[in-house]
């Protein structure tokens, strides 16, 4: 057993800003189930919201948000994490990020940065390091969590569970409230599953874009978090909104990356594989036009032709513009064998955020007693039923600041007695089918029946599938020794059904949730969270 006052689950923005500021009242432990820098925040690339410019002001960023939201989202909560946004980018200075400036003296003092203007933003209100805001945030919160003596890493390590009285049989009785004392850990190197005992844990485990066949994410990202804190008894709010990007790389091999929006506002345009245009049939703005739209007409051009992905026709653009301003871009297409300045690159929409997520305070706290959760995770009321551009690095950013300075920290906790993971026999090989194919399944049947134009009748195939294949696997895991394919694939199975039950109780269409039998938005039935 590995005892420690803090247990952080997770090494994205929200895990490592958590770390550091709890790492102020005791010992900390962050575990991470690969290497430190494979999580969604490494992937950024446009930047991060933050009111900076005399120009904005904090209402205009609270209107932007709660409009992009449609009306779903929680003011009050709203206001708070957009009120701290310059003092944590100022955090994030002091830690060494190195943010895109204005002057060329490389003073990188915050009235000297350089901000962008994304979409559904009024002002220009986006911090951002050239396009690779995300790995240079990771850089500096990195060797901060280095340089901490209060710190330890483990790397390679997944956390199983939860450990709370679920697991303590003794405890059921007279503890009322699910009180959380830590994770079972696997250990991938040694095989081991250890208990990490913590006072305090955060779940910071970031999104589950791999539930779905097309993704933007990581190959980390099955979405572990929402499935452990739900079995714990926690509850989870908004699943049905996930949102698409409407251009991914499209790989045979399932390792897709994004395509920044920014090309077509350059001038690449979106066409069928016969290489005709279609986009001029869904909006005036053709290929330009907003986000959610694109990637619907995507996806109704692609299920109504049979296509596997479309084309995005980037040729136009001079070759000196492609070079200076997509060096990334070019360079990822290139090691697939696509050279943009000559050919178009094959796109499909693929899953990017998760609005909803583990129903928490904008101080992380959840429903389960000394657990936070922070980041993608989490559903703070935020977002509501869509995320406004750069407003999930801001919010994780913020959450996991204000969870790690909370009063309770300093709280002392009694521990009772923890079993050690129960050993199950020999691991039945004969019938790892189960686990090798149904990862695949549960991706194609959330990518064809609950992806970005849903209907009732998809949604309850989907349901009965996705609750046979739940079974298979849930007795998998139960008679077998644990492993990280057969965790993953549980947990993405359990999220698969959160986001088909969320989508079925919105009777109505809002933000990203489009369901074609209720076409409409219903503010006097549904202006309201979808909690399960
Ligand atoms: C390609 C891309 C571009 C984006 N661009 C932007 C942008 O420009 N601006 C913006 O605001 N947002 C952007 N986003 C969204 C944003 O990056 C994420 O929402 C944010 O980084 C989430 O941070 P996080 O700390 O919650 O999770 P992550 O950064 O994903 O970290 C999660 C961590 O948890 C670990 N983990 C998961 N499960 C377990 C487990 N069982 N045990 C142990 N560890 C576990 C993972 O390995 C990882 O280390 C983008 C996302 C993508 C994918």
């Amino acid at each position: 057993m590995k005892k420690f006052d803090f247990l952080v689950i997770g090494s994205g923005i929200s895990g490592l800003t958590f770390a550091l500021q709890a790492s102020k009242f005791g010992e900390v432990a962050i575990i991470t189930k690969k290497k430190l820098f494979d999580c969604n925040t490494d992937l950024a690339q446009g930047g991060i919201a933050a009111v900076l410019d005399r120009h904005d002001s904090i209402d205009a960023h609270i209107k932007d948000t709660y409009k992009a939201g449609s009306e779903l989202g929680k003011k009050k909560v709203i206001r708070t994490i957009v009120e701290q946004g310059s003092d944590l980018i100022q955090f994030l200075i002091d830690i060494g990020t190195k943010f895109t400036t204005d002057n060329k003296n490389l003073d990188r003092s915050i009235e000297n940065l350089s901000l962008t203007r994304e979409g559904g933003h009024t002002q220009k209100r986006v911090v951002y390091a050239a396009d690779s805001t995300g790995h240079e945030i990771m850089f500096a919160l990195v060797q901060a969590c280095r340089k901490n003596s209060s710190i330890e890493i483990f790397e390679d390590h997944l956390a199983i569970d939860l450990i709370t009285q679920h697991h303590i049989p003794q405890t059921e009785n007279f503890i009322t409230r699910i009180t959380c004392w830590g994770a079972y850990v696997l250990d991938e190197i040694t095989g081991e599953v250890n208990i990490f005992q913590a006072k305090k844990t955060m779940l910071a485990t970031g999104g589950a874009g791999q539930v779905y066949a097309n993704s933007t994410n990581p190959e980390v990202a099955t979405g572990d978090g929402f499935a452990i804190a739900k079995l714990a008894g926690s509850r989870i709010a908004n699943m049905e909104f996930v949102q698409f990007h409407p251009t991914a790389f499209y790989d045979t091999e399932g390792d897709s990356f994004l395509v920044s929006e920014a090309l077509r506002g350059e001038g690449a345009v979106l066409r069928l594989p016969d290489g005709s245009t279609f986009m001029e049939k869904y909006h005036k703005q053709g290929s330009l036009a907003p986000r959610d739209v694109v990637s619907r007409a995507e996806e109704f051009e692609m299920r109504k032709r049979n296509l596997k992905y479309l084309l995005l026709d980037a040729t136009k653009i001079p070759k000196e513009k492609l070079n200076s301003h997509f060096p990334f871009i070019k360079k990822r297409c290139a090691e697939k064998g696509i050279d943009i300045t000559k050919e178009p690159i094959p796109i499909v929409p693929a899953a990017h955020y998760f609005c909803g997520g583990i129903l928490t305070t904008e101080d992380g706290c959840t429903d389960i007693k000394n657990l936070f959760a922070a980041g993608e995770v989490a559903c703070t009321g935020l977002h509501g039923a869509n995320r406004l551009a750069s407003n999930s690095l801001l919010e994780s950013l913020v959450v996991a600041y204000r969870a790690g300075n909370h009063s309770s920290l300093k709280n002392e906790i009694e521990f009772p007695e923890i079993p050690e993971w129960r050993i199950i026999g020999d691991f039945n090989e004969n019938e790892w089918i189960v686990i090798a194919n149904n990862r695949e399944i549960i991706q194609k049947i959330m990518q064809g029946y609950v992806g970005i134009s849903r209907s009732k009748r998809l949604l309850k195939y989907a349901d009965s599938r996705i609750w046979n294949i739940y079974m298979e696997i849930n007795n998998f895991y139960q008679h077998n020794p644990v492993r990280k394919e057969v965790i993953e694939t549980r947990n993405m199975v359990i999220v698969a059904g959160l986001i088909i039950r969320s989508a079925l109780i919105r009777k109505e269409s809002r933000g990203l949730h489009y369901i074609i039998d209720y076409p409409d938005k219903d503010d006097k039935n549904f202006k309201k969270d979808t909690i399960i």
